[in-house]
């Protein structure tokens, strides 16, 4: 006997223990493993030139027997050797970084759709009988799912699998309901109605044909359910949250095909890396022909999910034809213009909705804009959402621009939770005159802006950059004396010192002239390692607070103190602005020393 590997071990555990409570679904992962297996005999005869073939003379038969408590669950399709029983029933399919929360093991059957193992929910033990297509030995895997299992040689006529469960005894549990033709014939309706081929029902004498074999996105939407639609999503995709919107596209023209698309309710978890793979399945006429189609969709809707049906594809296309085929650009853009129009009517429809999307999905949508250079604006702006100072839920920018008051000239923008800019130096002016801040709150955000530069004709303008706010107060004759030397102490860390009544209650802040913004800095030193991409930044004191008096009154008895608070207020307005000092134990020494004075 062979052992299970480890994380098939605790698997098979949690299906054994029954944490499970929609236990129905074995026969949902049984009979499309059938269907795949017909579909893969199907594609291959077709590859080969086989001829002969008619996907009429595939079944997928399942036999319950009541005396013998077994159901059989069987197919005539690719089959497996003993290697592949081995290597495919041994282990567990989406091994690997899978780990199991105590709390939600629930969950994680749903979210990886573990197929096989889970007959073991209803089976005390199970036996597999396959032969491969084109050999003529079959072999038999046999198992009760506790430690391991055994595979030897056995006989079976034609191609195929039989997946044969026995049936657990009544205990707790009733198990005997999957020994009811009823019951076996409800739970096929209802998550298998669409499998292409015909899936037969044998019990005793009785035969009958349950399920209706059209696929969902070839039904009218009418005739199908809700539940319909995110059962299949749930079980295609292995998504264990419900779909947040689904729609069916269907054209006909110079390229006509049948669709169903899903937007997900959540993002996966390897969404924002780079092993998330985005793409549609494209079949022809109901046969699987690509798993992941990513020239059915842009990238910046790369979240959604579906299925993409068209007669007009031959089977054998391949990856690299892929890339220049004339009618998937053309499926491309009718769906991409769908989705547009679909997201539109969440947004106007069900605010709620919306906004859980974008929380989800709207890095994607920036970086579309970001990454073609503002050539998808057309599409992806008016989609966009901030959180703003002012308003408790985010804003679009139409909104925002409705809402901008008399005299405002921009689109005013800062770093940072509303709750952080609500604090800052630079808002004062925006704040006493009712002006709405967009507050950024990812990297992304501000590349974005200064690539789209306005929205519908107003300039974006960061409150960082000071020279707009107006705020700069003319000095005399001894504070421009006393400016020039602060500026001469702090070298090119700064462009100017310049003084600024707009700061109110604040003593100084920095701000920036020119291109790049602080937080383009920032970015910019992370992305861009040595890249040395520096603001023009400008020290603004404010000539009202207090402390002004003492920078007055040092430079006129002790330059060499003055020259330290400068060091300490610069490192002070670096901080505003989420930067570190160079010297952090020098700053909070000097800090210090100061207090003690
Ligand atoms: P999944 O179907 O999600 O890959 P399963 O645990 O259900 O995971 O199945 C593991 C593998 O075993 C499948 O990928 C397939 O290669 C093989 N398999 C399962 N059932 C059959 C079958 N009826 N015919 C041929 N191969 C099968």
């Amino acid at each position: 006997m062979k052992k299970f590997k480890a994380e098939s071990q605790k698997l098979l555990n949690m299906m054994i223990n029954s944490i499970y409570t929609n236990k129905e679904i074995y026969l949902r992962e049984l009979v499309s493993n059938a269907s795949d297996a017909i579909d893969k005999r199907y594609f291959n005869s077709l590859k080969d030139g086989e001829t002969g073939v008619n996907r009429e003379d595939f079944t997928i038969d399942v036999t319950v027997d009541k005396e013998k408590r077994t159901l059989v669950v069987a197919d005539n399709g690719c089959g497996m050797d003993e290697g592949e029983l081995d290597k495919n029933l041994g282990v567990l399919a989406h091994s690997g970084t899978m780990e199991f929360k105590e709390e939600n093991k629930g969950e994680a059957i749903g979210q990886f759709g573990v197929g096989f193992y889970s007959a073991f929910m209803a089976s005390s033990s199970v036996t597999v009988l396959s032969r491969k297509y084109g050999s003529d030995k079959a072999y038999m895997w046999e198992s009760d799912g506790m430690e391991g299992y055994s595979i030897t040689e056995a006989q079976k006529d034609g191609c195929g699998t039989e997946v044969i469960l026995h049936i657990k005894d009544n205990g707790e549990e009733n198990f005997d309901e999957y020994l009811e033709k009823d019951e076996i014939r409800r739970i096929i309706k209802k998550y298998s109605d669409y499998i292409r081929y015909p899936i037969m029902l044998h019990c005793g004498e009785e035969n009958e044909r349950v399920n209706s074999g059209i696929p969902l996105w070839k039904k009218p939407k009418e005739e199908v359910s809700e539940e319909e639609f995110n059962n299949f999503y749930r079980e295609r995709f292995h998504d264990y949250n419900l779909p947040l919107e689904v729609f069916p596209v269907n054209v006909e023209g110079a390229v006509s095909f049948t669709s169903l698309v899903y937007i997900p309710s959540v993002a996966p978890m390897d969404y924002y890396s780079r092993d998330f793979e985005c793409g549609l399945e494209l079949y022809s006429n109901g046969v699987l022909i690509m798993e992941k189609c990513k020239e059915l969709i842009p990238d910046y809707f790369g979240f959604v999910k579906g299925v993409v049906d068209s007669s007009d594809f031959a089977l054998n296309i391949s990856r690299e034809t892929v890339a220049h085929n004339r009618q998937l650009n053309v499926i491309n853009t009718a769906l991409c213009k769908r989705v547009k129009k679909e997201l539109l009517k969440l947004l106007t429809q069900q605010r709620d909705k919306y906004n859980s999307f974008f929380d989800n999905f709207g890095t994607q949508l920036k970086y579309g804009i970001y990454e073609s250079y503002g050539a998808n604006r057309d599409i992806l702006e008016e989609l966009l959402l901030f959180k703003t100072l002012n308003s408790d839920s985010p804003l679009l920018l139409s909104e925002y621009k409705s809402n901008m008051k008399d005299g405002q000239k921009y689109i005013y923008y800062a770093n940072g939770s509303a709750d952080i800019v609500k604090s800052l130096p630079q808002i004062e002016e925006c704040r006493e005159k009712g002006y709405d801040v967009l507050c950024l709150t990812q990297p992304i955000d501000e590349l974005m802006l200064k690539i789209l530069t306005s929205y519908a004709d107003v300039e974006y303008k960061s409150i960082n950059e000071g020279s707009e706010r107006n705020t700069e107060r003319k000095a005399d004759e001894f504070e421009q004396k006393l400016l020039d030397f602060m500026k001469e102490s702090l070298g090119d860390k700064v462009e100017k010192v310049v003084l600024s009544p707009g700061l109110k209650t604040h003593a100084v802040c920095l701000s920036a002239v020119g291109d790049i913004s602080i937080e383009m800095e920032k970015i910019y030193a992370q992305i861009m390692q040595g890249a040395n991409i520096k603001a023009k930044k400008v020290l603004e004191i404010n000539p009202e607070h207090k402390l002004f008096v003492r920078i007055k009154t040092l430079f006129e008895s002790d330059k060499d103190s003055l020259k330290k608070l400068t060091d300490v207020l610069y490192a002070q307005a670096l901080l505003i602005e989420g930067v570190s000092p160079e010297n952090p134990s020098r700053f909070v020494d000097e800090v210090c020393e100061l207090l003690g004075n």
